[in-house]
């Protein structure tokens, strides 16, 4: 294949631009080329444009949460066919160092390991990705599964179901998610799943608690401008505070308010992305006996979510508020970059 596409390129910091590319060939015999059939804009993209991502190599196509079809496969890629459709995962690993042997993904020691697509290497903002390890980076979507209902699989819905998994939630708790943005609904979606009493949603967005609301991801929302989310949790439970918070907005102040409004002996899951190193008061919390956990997602849980979303016990279709072509990306980056017309998540078609 020595074809042309269209894809769209990390120039340089601050700037992204539409381009014609090659269609990716097949380097390694564990590979496969995926022709994208629907993508989307990230929020990790946007630090790539603004250069906060220093792992970024200008030059690369960006994207990294995409469905698509095996266009072509390595030799020694099993289990897949050409043609099968299929979601691709934001990490690549290899599967057999020592934190992939252990399900630690993030962590996996190859040269390629990690989140490299659209970052270190091309990704899917095109027509075609060629995905290193295709077998573990690739899941299939099951029959009745549509693109839009698969499309966040790989990446947010990855992130908001590990940070419910790790996050130990029993039957009963009442589990406050600080960022109603696209991961932290997805994050609300997942803790569902470990049927707690209440999930409090926290935010400063009033449309996003909306939402939140109105599609039953959260029971209850807190806007921090004009409510104090530690009065309300705690009148929510006895005086005790949240068995489970999750933090998952990476503002300059959203770390305090998630120690704050756990009670004592509560988990502490920092899903965020902070821009600035955050103060961990111990003084003042000794004797609260908190667990933090912390970290990137594991993301190697996708033919279990892929199930949960055939089954129907997870829908992000609500998070797609907008829908444009690929010719038509930097358009659709203005509009999700500046949060116009109450953006949520923007896919791209190519
Ligand atoms: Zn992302
Ligand atoms: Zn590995």
């Amino acid at each position: 294949m020595n074809k042309q596409m269209n894809a769209v390129v990390y120039k340089k910091n601050g700037q992204f631009v539409l381009k014609k590319r090659p269609v990716p060939a097949i380097l390694n015999p564990t590979d496969a080329i995926v022709k994208v059939t629907l993508t989307s804009i990230c929020s990790s993209d946007i630090h790539i444009k603004h250069g906060s991502v220093p792992k970024a190599k200008p030059g690369i196509i960006v994207g990294h949460e995409m469905v698509g079809e095996i266009a072509a496969l390595g030799r020694d890629v099993k289990g897949f066919s050409i043609k099968d459709r299929v979601t691709v995962n934001v990490e690549t690993f290899c599967g057999h160092c020592f934190f992939c042997e252990r399900g630690f993904v993030n962590n996996c020691t190859d040269q390629d390991g990690g989140w490299a697509l659209g970052c270190r290497i091309d990704g899917g903002q095109c027509e075609y990705v060629r995905v290193p390890y295709a077998e573990n980076g690739l899941n299939h979507i099951p029959d009745g599964v549509s693109d839009e209902q698969a499309i966040f699989t790989g990446d947010i819905l990855s992130t908001g179901f590990w940070g419910a998994k790790i996050s130990e939630i029993h039957a009963g708790d009442t589990v406050a998610v600080i960022g109603a943005g696209p991961t932290g609904l997805c994050t609300m979606l997942c803790c569902r799943l470990y049927h707690p009493a209440r999930i409090i949603a926290i935010d400063t967005d009033p449309f996003r608690l909306a939402l939140a609301k109105k599609e039953g991801m959260a029971d209850i929302t807190v806007n921090p401008q004009t409510e104090n989310p530690e009065d309300i949790l705690k009148s929510l439970t006895n005086g005790r505070g949240a068995d489970v918070v999750l933090e998952v907005a990476g503002g300059t102040d959203t770390f305090q308010t998630a120690w704050k409004i756990a009670r004592p002996n509560a988990i502490v899951c920092i899903v965020a992305l902070y821009e600035q190193p955050q103060i961990l008061p111990l003084p003042d919390m000794y004797g609260k006996n908190l667990t933090f956990k912390t970290g990137g997602v594991d993301g190697c849980d996708c033919d279990t979510i892929l199930r949960l979303i055939a089954q129907g016990k997870l829908d992000t279709t609500s998070l797609i508020t907008h829908r444009f072509s690929l010719a038509n990306a930097l358009e659709a980056y203005d509009l999700f970059e500046h949060k116009k017309d109450h953006v949520i998540k923007v896919v791209l078609k190519p």
